[in-house]
This record gives C-alpha cells, structure tokens and sequence, in this order.
C-alpha cells in the first residue's frame, strides 16, 4: 500500500468512535442481544421455543448457546414487532416489563445505528470541492423525501456505486435491480490497480472525501464473484480512508474469504457490513460459522420466507416481473394483492435503489448518472438514468464525469431550459399565490398576483423554455425579479422536472 496520509474525517470515523467506547462486556452482552433477535425474526423454532417456555426462557438461551439473560431483552421485541406478530402471552409478560441495564444498552446501540444512517446522509457533503454536484444531489433527496414513501427513510443516498464484475451469479428471484448473468468480473492486475486507484484520486479530488467514503464497491453485483474484492476495497481504504459497505448474499461460499473481509474491517475505520439472508440453511450456517461477537458488526438482513420479520420487499425488477409471471398463470383467479402478500411486496417499499450519483461498471468502463424513483412501468428498475457513457483510460474518465456534471447539474437554470412542475405535484392556486402539493407535501408559493402569474402560465404551457416563461410572465405583469426568485427557489427545492431524454455521450 503506498503511504497516501489518512484523512481524518468525521464520516470515517464515526462507527469505530462508537465501538472504541464500549467495554468488552458490552460488546460481549450487545453481540449476544443481537444473536437473539436474528433468531427470533428468522428461525420459526427458536419463536416457538420462546412461547413453549416463556416461564423458563434460561432453557431456551442454553438450548441455542446464548449467554444473557433473554428475558432482559424481551421488551423490545414487544416495541419491535407489530402487536399481530407477538403472541398475547409475550405481550402480557413484557411489554410493560421494566426497562433494565442490558435493554438500555440494546436500545441505545440501535438509536445509534438510526443515527449513523442519518449522519452518512447529512456528512456526505461536496459543496466545497463540487457545488453544482452538490446542490444537484440535494434536489434528488427532496425529490425522493416527497415521493419514495418509507424508502425515503432508508436511503442515504450515496455519490458513488462501483461494480467490480459484470452481472451477478446468485440469481435472487427478488432482485430489485435485476442483475444480469454473471459475466466475468474485473482482474486486480497492474493495469487495472492503477486505473482504479486513479479513479478513485480523481474523485476524491473533485468531489470531496466525505462523498467518496459514502461509496460502496457493488451493485448488480455480488462482491464475492470478484475473487480479487479484497485487494479492490483494500486500494479504496488507502485513498478514502474508510472500508466501503459489503453486502454478501453468499457470506459461507468461502468462509476464509468472508473472515478476511471481516477481519480487515475491524481492524479499520468502516461501517456495519451486511449479510443477505436468502434461506432458513444460510441463517444456520452463518450463527454455525460465525461468533456472535464476530458478526456484531455485520447486518443480517432477512429475505427468507420464514422469517418473521422479513424485509418487504419493492416492486421492482426481477420480484415485479415475478408477480407479473405469477398474475398471468394465476388460473385460481387469486387477487393482486394476495399474490403481492404471498412475494412480501409492499407498496410503502418503492424502491431499492440509493445511489443520487456514479453509477461506475470496471468490467464495461461504463458511467451512468443516477437517481432513486418509484419503481413501476417507467422506471423498472426503480432508477432513473439520466445519462450514460463509457470511457476506456483516466483522462476519458475524468473528462466524461466533468461533462457530466456540467450537462446535469448546471447551478442555475438556463434560458432555453423546459420548465415544467414535477409530475407527481398538483398545482392549486389561491388568494396568496399558487401552492404544490403531492400526498407527502405542500409547498406553499405565497408571492401574490405576481407567483400566481407565473405559476398558471408554467401549469398551462408544460413545455415553455425559461426565456419565453419570463417574457410572457413580465407581459402578463408580473415582476422580473421576482419570477426569477421563484423559478431558482423552485429549482433549489427540486420542484421542476428534471424528466428529460438520456443522452448518449
Ligand atoms: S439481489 Fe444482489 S445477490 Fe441477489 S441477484 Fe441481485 S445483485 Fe445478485
């Protein structure tokens, strides 16, 4: 590794800052909380063990090996889990069960975890290296806040997505983005280390070190087909200074792989890992494998179908063309929405996809610009791609993500530029001016006759260029400057389409 300085910065820092002040009996009782939960949202037995012995709970903890005193932390499953899923008996004995140290601690270290989500959100920050990509990203996240419903709360919308390999061999059904068949994936060889170290320099410079350590190295894919994943994400924590998240869908394909990955994070600034959780086997074989302790800090995240607290998933990608399958051989005539509920569909889950940024393919030297949107007929996929290009050295690289930028996110809007409200917000008028509004959120325009001009001649003309909405707003009476402040506020806020034909570059 060459000896680039580690930047120190709050973003890398934040999750190892919160283990560092915990104790080892802390780590030790959390790791084992933990252990407990996923037993009970993934492993029918063990919720079954837990009602046939809720008088005598120490039976069911030395049955499955865990170390704390279960009862402890039983409260929070009655706050955790809707009151449907909970049988009566749970409820009565814990829910108004007194809060004690170990729960305290539980609760807390999941605040914690709430709050770093938020932090990776609000710390990714590029106004002082990129203010056009800045700004641009801001639109999206409000445009997303408005529309993308519980999704919204999930996202932190990172600046960057690399994919090491090309397509995905794990073939989940429910694959929100549909990867392609695995098709080989990107050598770590001396000609790409130094494309990839050069890219990764490149934008750290130009966009700043906080949005290149919210980056993460997979997408359609699954880091465990690039055999060289580790060297990758070694190379990226000597430029950005932090491990990037990995999401593995197969953590025991090769066990001493996975342990390396982990233990390599440990060791350095990073953020909580992800295991996917495909089948009731895979949840085994991962409590078998690893340590409670040694997956503390990993997320287990349960698609399997016994899983009690499963994640819902979108509507997106291969999981909507499934239900489509499923709806067209339905012969026994079963409603939509039965079949949605069979697949664990839901519409509050619109999305999976989080990237407001680089969407950047090794394998294809491909760049595309993104953003999350409600998944259905238009966006299958639940992305949107505003543009698309290739490049096949550094210097095309640089130039292509420069272009980028400057054909998207212009920081103000220009003359010939179409104005047009965002699809999903109605415009209304009213004594004060106009307001917008979808089924989130109202914004208010309360600038009189003034705002009340331009925002009829924008609702009725849905194609008119910034030059004629001015000329024709100022005919119609209403003050210049004044139009002017609007359309910017309302382009700060994200409130103007941006829905325009991609481009090949
Ligand atoms: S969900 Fe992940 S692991 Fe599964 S097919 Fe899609 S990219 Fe691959």
């Amino acid at each position: 590794m060459s000896n680039i300085a580690m930047p120190h910065t709050e973003l890398a820092g934040l999750y190892q800052a919160y283990l560092a002040k915990l104790s080892d009996q802390d780590i030790d009782e959390l790791s084992q909380a933990k252990r407990f939960t996923e037993l009970y949202a993934g492993d029918p037995a063990f919720r079954q063990d837990i009602y046939n012995h809720l008088d005598k709970l120490s039976y069911v903890a030395d049955k499955y090996h865990l170390t704390i005193d279960i009862a402890q932390i039983m409260p929070w499953l009655c706050q955790r889990f809707a009151h449907d899923q909970l049988p009566a008996e749970v409820l009565d004995t814990y829910k108004k069960a007194p809060h004690n140290a170990l729960l305290r601690k539980w609760i807390q270290y999941r605040k914690f975890l709430v709050q770093l989500r938020q932090s990776y959100r609000v710390l990714n920050d590029a106004s002082q290296h990129n203010p056009s990509f800045h700004a641009w990203r801001l639109r999206q996240i409000n445009r997303c806040d408005d529309t993308l419903k519980m999704s919204a709360t999930h996202i932190t919308h990172p600046s960057f997505a690399f994919e090491l390999s090309d397509g995905c061999s794990v073939g989940c059904w429910f694959c929100g983005i549909a990867a392609d068949k695995f098709n080989g994936y990107f050598l770590y060889n001396d000609t790409n280390q130094k494309l990839w170290r050069g890219m990764l320099t490149i934008l750290r410079t130009s966009f700043g070190i906080n949005p290149l350590q919210s980056a993460f190295c997979y997408w359609a894919t699954d880091p465990t087909d690039n055999p060289d994943y580790l060297h990758f994400i070694k190379d990226f924590y000597d430029i950005a200074g932090i491990m990037p998240q990995s999401t593995l869908a197969r953590p025991v394909k090769n066990v001493c792989w996975t342990k390396g990955l982990l233990d390599f994070s440990a060791k350095h600034p990073s953020i909580v890992n992800r295991f996917s959780i495909t089948s009731l086997s895979q949840l085994k074989a991962v409590h078998k494998t690893f340590s409670a302790k040694e997956l503390f800090p990993v997320e287990l995240v349960m698609q399997h179908k016994q899983a009690k607290l499963s994640i819902m998933k979108s509507n997106a990608g291969r999981a909507r063309l499934t239900q489509q399958a499923l709806l067209n051989r339905d012969h026994n005539n079963n409603k939509k929405a039965d079949i949605k509920s069979q697949l664990g569909l839901d519409d509050q889950h619109t999305t999976i996809a989080c990237v407001s940024g680089f969407l950047i393919n090794l394998c294809q030297k491909k760049i595309q610009l993104i953003s999350p949107r409600v998944a259905g007929h238009k966006f299958p996929l639940g992305y949107k791609v505003h543009d698309e290009c290739y490049f096949d050295s550094l210097q095309t690289f640089t130039d292509k993500i420069n272009a980028i930028v400057e054909k998207h996110m212009a920081s103000a809007i220009t003359q010939d530029q179409i104005i047009r409200f965002r699809e999903d917000l109605h415009y209304h008028e009213n004594t004060k001016g106009f307001f917008l509004q979808n089924a989130n959120r109202t914004y208010h325009i309360n600038l009189g006759a003034h705002a009340k001009t331009l925002g009829k001649l924008i609702h009725h003309n849905q194609n008119i260029p910034l030059g004629t909405l001015m000329k024709q707003s100022a005919q119609e009476g209403a003050n210049v400057l004044y139009s002017i402040g609007i359309i910017n506020d309302l382009y700060k806020l994200g409130l103007l389409s941006d829905d325009v034909t991609t481009s090949k570059m």
